[in-house]
């Protein structure tokens, strides 16, 4: 079956109990059992629990995983999937990447005992570089954020593959409607299913998934120890917003392709990131690894931080806000929003510069966006 089948229909049964057409919302903490021994499907909703594991069904099934687990976070996620190491492992990660993953690594991790290094991962030579004996784990995200970058999963997967280390993609930019990183060699796709799964900028969660039920069994395990489940409702919200993923994804995909053109050609933009733009240095591999270009786009304004802050400022249509993927436009400015845990020095030096805006484009009309864009980078 084709994937927006799929969507609709794999792991979200019928009610037998009523025939209604769309599961129950199950909001039970405990489960009885039939005898002492705890053998019946669900006992405590920590470790299970039906209408999450609906959404876990579907979206393993959508991403060409055996399974995945649900989290309350996209963060709750990534840290579940990092205590797979131990005091004296290491990380192998990207400069180019999501700012909360980036402080959970640098800040946190960091002063637990964990080596964190930071590569250009759309170089895979400097990802071959940098892995070690004691890398446990290489962590990257294509496209990057905020900067668009594109990194080749497959030449990633076989470079921590060939020093024992798992390759894990947050591929909360493409979901599975758009890449699949398993089925180019990663062992854990992340996402967080704020942005595009729930879509609508009305939930928090997560997700991981992975192709080896081994490695599903130890992240579950730690899930469970950890606690950081998703609850029903946005379990729910998350499986509902699966079924329109894919038209969503690509309407809203067709217009940042369009925002991306008409901005490259705009007299106060330097330069624009996104990947389906010919000349994007990470084109011809996104173009192998990716359905289309996403949802998200930046690019550089010729002038200062206060002549960013003005733009963003008085847009009418994108909305001043973090976040990214939903029905409704949004924009920021990395380095004093999204991306404000990186210290000034590193976030310069990685290219994230005082005039970047960021864009996360939805579902509107194109000519309606690009009006407003145009009115805010007007000169005043
Ligand atoms: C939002 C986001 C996260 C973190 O997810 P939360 O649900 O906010 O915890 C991680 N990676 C990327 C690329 C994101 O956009």
């Amino acid at each position: 079956m084709q994937f927006r089948t799929r969507a609709i229909h794999v792991g979200q049964d019928r009610d037998p109990a009523t025939g209604a057409v769309v599961p129950p919302i199950h909001v039970a903490s405990t489960f009885v059992q039939p005898d002492a021994s705890m053998t019946a499907a669900y006992d405590y909703a920590r470790t299970g629990s039906p209408t999450r594991h609906a959404f876990e069904k579907t979206l393993a099934d959508l991403d060409g995983g055996v399974r995945a687990l649900a989290f309350a976070s996209g963060m709750a996620a990534t840290h579940c999937a990092t205590l797979l190491l131990a005091p004296g492992d290491e990380i192998v990660t990207g400069t180019d990447i999501y700012g909360g993953t980036w402080r959970l690594f640098n800040r946190l991790l960091a002063e637990r005992g964990i080596t964190v290094t930071a590569v250009d991962t759309s170089d895979p030579a400097a990802v071959a570089a940098a892995v070690r004996p004691k890398t446990k784990l290489v962590w990257v995200e294509s496209p990057g954020n905020p900067l668009l970058s594109i990194t080749d999963i497959g030449a990633c997967a076989e470079i921590a593959h060939a020093a024992g280390a798992l390759l894990a993609c947050d591929a909360t930019l493409t979901t599975p409607a758009l890449s699949r990183p398993l089925e180019f060699g990663a062992d854990i796709v992340m996402h967080s299913a704020t942005k595009s799964i729930g879509g609508h900028s009305d939930l928090l969660g997560g997700a991981l998934v992975v192709r080896d039920p081994e490695l599903g069994g130890r992240l579950h395990w730690l899930q469970n120890a950890t606690g950081g489940v998703m609850g029903p409702l946005e379990a729910f919200l998350c499986a509902r917003g699966l079924k329109t993923l894919e038209l969503r994804v690509l309407a809203q995909s067709a217009t940042a392709l369009r925002l991306a053109e008409w901005l490259a050609a705009h007299p106060a933009v330097t330069a624009v990131h996104y990947p389906w733009l010919v000349g994007h240095r990470g084109h011809d591999i996104a173009r192998r690894q990716m359905a289309a270009g996403g949802t998200v786009l930046s690019f550089d304004l010729a002038g200062s931080l206060a002549d960013a802050r003005r733009a963003v400022e008085s847009t009418k249509l994108f909305q001043l806000a973090v976040s990214l993927g939903a029905v409704e436009s949004l924009i920021e400015i990395p380095a004093v929003m999204s991306h404000g845990s990186y210290a000034p020095e590193a976030r310069r030096a990685v290219g994230i510069g005082d005039g970047l805006i960021r864009l996360s484009v939805g579902l509107e009309a194109f000519e309606d966006l690009r009006d407003d864009l145009d009115h805010a980078l007007s000169p005043a």
